[in-house]
C-alpha cells in the first residue's frame, strides 16, 4: 500500500502534533504516524508561559484551561529547607500567559494530537516508522511504516519530518547522537495521591529542591490535579551507580525505590509532603539523558523536539522548546513546499539558527544551574525581586529566563549568563542581590481556587470510588442481597 502527500511526520508527540497542525492549517497534506495509542503516559508535566500563544495559535487554549492546574511560578528551595527564592511569571509578564500550566502529560499530548487530526492531519496511531529513503532520484522521500496488525505501508512525500522523542529515529539512523557528558543525570519519578498541599504547592508553584554536592541534581514537585503530585528526583549517573551498590550490598531487593525514598526524605519540605501520602502508579526511570544530534535537518528533512536534542529538564523547558522549533520547522517547510528548494533551505537555515541558539541558551543556563560558585537559585531571593526596583534589565533576565523566553532573544541572555559566570562580577551581584534578604517574597499571591480550579481532588475521587467499590462488593457478598 503506498500513499502520496506532501510531509511525513514521525511521531505524535508536543514537537508532532505541532508541525502537523501548522502544516495542516497553511493547507498542505499531511501524515503523522505515531508508533502508540494515545492516549500514553510521558513524563514532562510543567510548561513555561511562553507556550501560551503557540497553544492558542493551534486553538487548543478553551480545553486546557478547563483542565489543567495553573502555575503561576517557580519556587528554588536548598535542600536544608533555609533558604528559597520564588520566581513569579507574573512580575515581568502581563496578560493571562502570567498563569502557565501543570498537564497530565497522557491528556495534553492527546489534546494536541486530536486537534492535529481536527485541521485535517491523517493521523496512523499504532504505526511505527521502520525506514526512510532521503536521497531518491527524482525528488521526494520514501518513508516505511508497519502497524500493530503487521500491515505494512509506504508514504511518498516531498518532505519528512523526524519528531520521535528520545526514540531519536533519524539521529540513530545517520550516527549524529552526541552526548552532553557532562550533564550525565538520570531520573526517577512517579506520582503521589494525598499529599500534604501546603507551602505553594496549593498555589501552584513549581518546586525544584536543589540536592547539591555530589549528587548534582535535584527534585521536582509538581501538581498535577488536585491531591495528585509527580515528584522526580533527577540525580547524577555516578551517584547513582554509588548508591546502587551500596543498597544492593545491604541486601535492599528494590534498589531503585529505596534511593528515590532516601532522596525525598533528604529534603525536610519534600518529607513532609509525602508523610500521609501514598504512590499512585510504578516508578519511572528515565536514563539516555542530555544529547544532540549533530545534524538536524537537509534537503529533506528535519528533526524536531527531543529527537534532535535534550537537555536535563531542570529549567522544564523541553515541551516549549519542541513546539516552538515545530512552529519556526513549519513554516520554513511550508516555504519549501511552496516556493521550492532555494527559498526553502534559507528559510530552514534560519529556523535553525534560532533553535539551535535557544537550546545553546538553556544549556548554558543549565549549567549555571549546577555551578557551585555561580548563581544558586534557591538563595537569589533578592534578585527574584530587585529587578523590580533599581536593577530592572539585568535581573529581569532571570525572570524571562525561567517563563521560556529562549528563542528571538537568546544573545542577549547569553551575554547575562557569561556576566554571571565572572567571579568578579557574581561576587558584586551576590554582595548586592543575593545577600540582600529583604526583597523575598514568599507567593505569587494566587489562591488554591485559582489555581485549581473546577478540577476535582483525585485522591477524593479515587477514595469515594474506592469507596463505593468495596460497599458494592460486601453488598454482593451479603446472601440476603
Ligand atoms: C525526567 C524528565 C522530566 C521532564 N520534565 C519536563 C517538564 O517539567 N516540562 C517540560 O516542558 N518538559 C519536561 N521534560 C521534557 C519533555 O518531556 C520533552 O521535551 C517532550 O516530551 C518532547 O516532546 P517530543 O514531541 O519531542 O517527544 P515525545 O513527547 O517523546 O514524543 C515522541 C513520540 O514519538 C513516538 N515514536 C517514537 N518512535 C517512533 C517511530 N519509529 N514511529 C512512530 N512514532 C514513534 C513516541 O511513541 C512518542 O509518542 C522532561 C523530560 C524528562 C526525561
Amino acid at each position: 500500500m503506498r500513499e502520496q502527500v506532501d510531509v511525513v511526520i514521525a511521531g505524535g508527540g508536543p514537537a508532532g502534533s505541532t508541525t502537523a497542525s501548522y502544516l495542516a492549517k497553511a493547507g498542505h497534506k499531511v501524515t503523522l504516524l505515531e508508533k502508540a495509542q494515545f492516549p500514553r503516559e510521558h513524563v514532562g508535566e510543567s510548561l513555561l508561559p511562553f507556550c501560551y500563544p503557540i497553544l492558542r495559535e493551534l486553538g487548543v487554549m478553551e480545553r486546557l484551561e478547563r483542565r489543567f492546574v495553573r502555575k503561576p511560578g517557580v519556587r528554588f528551595v536548598d535542600v536544608d529547607g533555609r533558604s528559597q527564592t520564588t520566581w513569579c511569571f507574573g512580575h515581568v509578564i502581563k496578560g493571562p500567559e502570567a498563569l502557565s500550566f501543570h498537564v497530565r502529560r497522557a491528556e495534553f499530548d492527546n489534546v494536541l494530537l486530536e486537534n492535529s487530526s481536527r485541521l485535517g492531519v491523517a493521523v496512523r496511531q499504532r504505526t511505527k516508522v521502520t525506514e526512510v529513503e532521503l536521497e531518491r532520484e527524482g525528488g521526494g522521500v520514501l518513508v516505511r511504516s508497519v502497524d500493530d496488525e503487521g500491515v505494512a505501508r509506504e508514504h511518498e512525500a516531498r518532505f519528512f519530518v523526524d519528531a520521535t522523542g528520545r526514540d531519536t529515529f533519524l539521529a540513530g539512523r545517520l550516527r549524529t547522537k552526541r552526548p552532553h557528558r557532562d550533564l550525565d543525570r538520570a531520573a526517577l519519578s512517579t506520582h503521589w495521591l494525598g499529599a500534604d498541599m501546603a507551602g505553594g504547592i496549593d498555589e501552584g508553584l513549581l518546586q525544584i529542591v536543589y540536592l547539591g554536592g555530589e549528587k548534582k541534581g535535584w527534585i521536582w514537585v509538581i501538581p498535577v490535579a488536585r491531591g495528585r503530585i509527580s515528584i522526580g528526583c533527577v540525580l547524577n549517573h555516578g551517584y547513582i551507580r554509588e548508591q546502587k551498590a551500596k543498597l544492593q550490598e545491604q541486601g535492599v531487593e528494590d534498589w531503585q525505590e529505596a534511593l528515590y525514598r532516601q532522596e525525598l526524605l533528604s529534603s525536610p519540605f519534600v518529607a513532609r509532603v509525602i508523610k500521609d501520602a501514598r504512590v499512585a502508579m510504578p516508578l519511572a526511570f528515565n536514563g539516555n539523558y542530555s544529547y544532540y544530534s549533530e545534524s538536524k535537518y537537509g534537503d529533506r528533512y528535519a528533526i524536531v523536539g527531543d529527537a534532535a536534542a535534550f537537555i536535563d529538564p531542570i529549567l522544564a523547558s523541553g515541551v516549549y522548546l519542541s513546539i516552538k522549533s515545530a512552529q519556526l520547522v513549519a513554516g520554513a517547510v511550508g516555504v519549501q513546499l511552496r516556493e521550492g528548494a532555494e527559498a526553502g533551505r534559507a528559510a530552514i537555515d534560519a529556523a535553525y539558527a534560532e533553535i539551535n541558539g535557544a537550546y545553546k541558551l538553556v544549556d548554558r543556563a543549565i549549567h549555571l544551574f549546577y555551578n557551585p560558585v555561580s548563581i544558586n537559585f534557591a538563595q537569589a531571593g533578592g534578585a527574584a525581586n530587585l529587578l523590580h526596583e533599581e536593577h530592572k534589565d539585568a535581573l529581569a533576565a532571570g525572570h524571562y529566563l525561567l517563563a521560556g523566553d529562549f528563542f528571538a532573544n537568546h544573545k542577549k541572555y547569553l551575554e547575562f549568563i557569561e556576566l554571571l559566570q565572572k567571579p568578579k562580577t557574581y561576587e558584586r551581584y551576590k554582595k548586592l542581590v543575593v545577600k540582600n534578604t529583604s526583597y523575598d517574597t514568599a507567593t505569587c499571591g494566587y489562591d488554591a481556587e485559582a489555581v485549581f480550579g473546577a478540577i476535582m481532588d483525585e485522591a477524593e475521587e479515587l477514595a469515594g470510588a474506592e469507596r463505593s467499590a468495596g460497599a458494592e462488593r460486601s453488598a454482593g457478598d451479603d446472601p440476603a442481597s
